[in-house]
């Protein structure tokens, strides 16, 4: 607990509320960091990711039970945030502001599917993915920020924040529904020109308010992606523009995230209350492409929920679990004509010709940006295992991962870790690998089974839960899938594994009544050439239009 000097703390110790939640980098060079910075800034200036110095670990979860989505929210995230930066009354606005959103009453339901399988429904926000959580969130916090930060101030005397990214589908049109009409803030999102899917350009180009820009350069994701890192390393632009990032590096977006593990323990319970009681272990298993969503998950483990394991579970660009299996890290460079560029999602390292091209896009990745995290918690066990003091076990920890990810940088690999290392990992985790094949399979037997469609990203997911279930024993464990995203955003994959089948109609049976027509309504979209520095202007001019209110 922190005391301020002379100042006797009188009061008996909070366990449960930490009053001073601080920050720090994973590559150990910044630390003491508040959360408001953390969001504001995404990525630490050693280029590591941010971390809290401590996973609270609250005595009376169990009382959660019976919480809303939102009330949980609050509970869990006032862990993580310090009362002194965002007074009680405030979070809970924003968190009730960015659920209130969400079509679905429960926010994230869990519906069961058969025998021992639950699926939770993370994609009834306005874009139907489960970005639309964290980034629900995110916006509002950023407005929240930037109007704290502007007070007694106007005109050109305020803080003005210019949100950049590059997409190629889901997280561009998350974003721009967090970021959407909110105050001092503006938000670009880069999208190859006829290379995002008809219902996600959509999506994105219709959003009509004055502060969202969606530019189509000609070009790949991958070009996109360099015109954003390209500005984000101009002194120019960063000068003048203020550029943030929403990218699922920021640690706002793991938060949020942790929530829905909580909420649909705590559902499962409520409707297997004759199977399953509050204390009983639950396996989740995570469509898993930049490590964000199942991160989420292993906060919550660390917090107290009882998960027996995550498991992880990939498409074909496989390098997280072929690092459960050797405990090496390898990026692997796929040649001839399965390979593609520009392919990656949001946030990934994306190579040109190193990932693959599968039916679950959105975790089409060569690296998972977010596990560093994981390794740093990792390492840091390591450490703590010899038995130094936690400064030294930290600094340590930080070393370690600096060291990975310079040879990784390098090289294109690091490890295989140390035995203890990957032992740690194993303890928590399972990982799973699923082809396209496999894939089609899932939808399919899951549509004969009981008429449910699943979309490919969440059918990853659901294979990989059989095979838990398979290993598991049927009836030992509860398992919850992790559904990402709903089937009509991939009408593709859907269309392809259920075409023919009795029953099926894909206007009628996925289409959902907010897409009906979307393809039709006005857009609003500039194209530019793949050149940084044009557009590096173009943005500075539309900031400029839109501050004079002329957009
Ligand atoms: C982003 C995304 C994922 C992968 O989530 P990570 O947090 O990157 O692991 C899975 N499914 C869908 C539909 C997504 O949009």
């Amino acid at each position: 607990m922190a005391t301020n000097g002379t100042e006797k703390n009188e009061s008996p110790p909070d366990t449960t509320h930490t009053p001073s939640q601080r920050y720090l980098s994973t590559r150990g060079e910044d630390e003491g960091f508040s959360f408001e910075e953390v969001v504001l800034k995404g990525l630490a200036s050693d280029g590591g990711l941010y971390i809290p110095e401590a996973i609270p670990k609250p005595t009376s979860w169990e009382s959660w039970k019976d919480l809303s989505f939102p009330q949980l929210a609050y509970e869990i995230l006032s862990l993580y945030i310090s009362p002194s930066e965002i007074p009680a009354d405030d979070l809970r606005a924003i968190i009730d502001r960015s659920y209130s959103t969400f079509r679905a009453p429960e926010t994230t339901p869990l519906v069961h599917l058969h025998d021992n399988l639950y699926l939770l429904e993370l994609f009834h926000g306005p874009t139907f993915a489960f970005k639309d959580v964290a980034l629900q969130f995110l916006g509002n916090l950023f407005e929240y920020f930037l109007v704290r930060k502007n007070e007694g101030r106007t005109g050109r005397d305020r803080h003005h924040l210019t949100v950049v990214g590059a997409t190629s589908g889901d997280t561009g049109s998350a974003a721009i529904y967090g970021l959407r009409g909110k105050k001092d803030v503006s938000v670009f999102i880069l999208h190859p020109k006829g290379r995002v899917s008809p219902i996600q350009e959509a999506q994105m180009t219709t959003v009509l308010d004055a502060n969202v820009h969606n530019l189509a350069v000609s070009g790949t994701f991958d070009d996109c992606q360099d015109i954003v890192k390209a500005l984000f390393a101009d002194k120019d632009a960063n000068e003048s523009l203020n550029l943030g990032a929403v990218n699922s590096i920021n640690w706002a977006r793991i938060l949020a995230q942790i929530v829905y593990y909580f909420h649909s323990y705590f559902s499962l319970a409520k409707q297997s209350s004759s199977t399953f009681k509050i204390g009983d272990k639950v396996r989740f298993a995570v469509p898993t492409g930049n490590f964000g969503d199942i991160l989420a998950g292993y906060f919550a483990l660390r917090m107290g929920l009882p998960v027996d394991k995550l498991v992880i579970s990939t498409n074909e660009n496989d390098i997280l679990d072929r690092f459960w299996k050797s405990g090496k890290y390898e990026k692997k460079v796929v040649r001839g004509p399965e390979a593609v560029g520009g392919l990656a999602v949001d946030g990934a390292m994306a190579h040109p010709d190193g990932v693959k091209e599968t039916l679950s896009p959105a975790m089409d990745i060569l690296v998972s940006s977010n596990f560093e995290r994981l390794l740093w918690f990792l390492a840091y066990e390591f450490a703590e295992s010899v038995g130094m003091d936690d400064y030294w076990n930290k600094k340590q920890a930080s070393q370690e991962v600096a060291k990975w990810l310079k040879e990784l940088k390098e090289t294109g690999s690091f490890g295989p870790v140390y035995q203890d290392v990957l032992k740690a990992a194993k303890r928590d985790f399972e990982s799973e690998r699923v082809t396209d094949a496999q894939t089609i399979e899932t939808i399919q037997d899951l549509y004969n089974k009981i008429g449910y469609i699943l979309d490919p990203h969440s059918s990853v997911g659901v294979t990989a839960a059989n095979r838990s279930i398979q290993r598991t024993g049927p009836g030992a464990v509860a398992h919850i899938s992790l559904s990402t995203a709903h089937p009509a955003k991939f009408s593709g994959a859907v269309d392809q594994a259920l075409r023919g089948l009795e029953g099926f109609d894909f206007e009628k049976k996925v289409l959902p009544a907010e897409f009906v027509g979307l393809e039709k309504r006005e857009r609003r979209v500039t194209d530019v050439e793949n050149d940084w520095a044009k557009v590096r202007e173009l943005v500075k001019k539309q900031v400029e239009q839109e501050l004079r209110g002329e957009s």
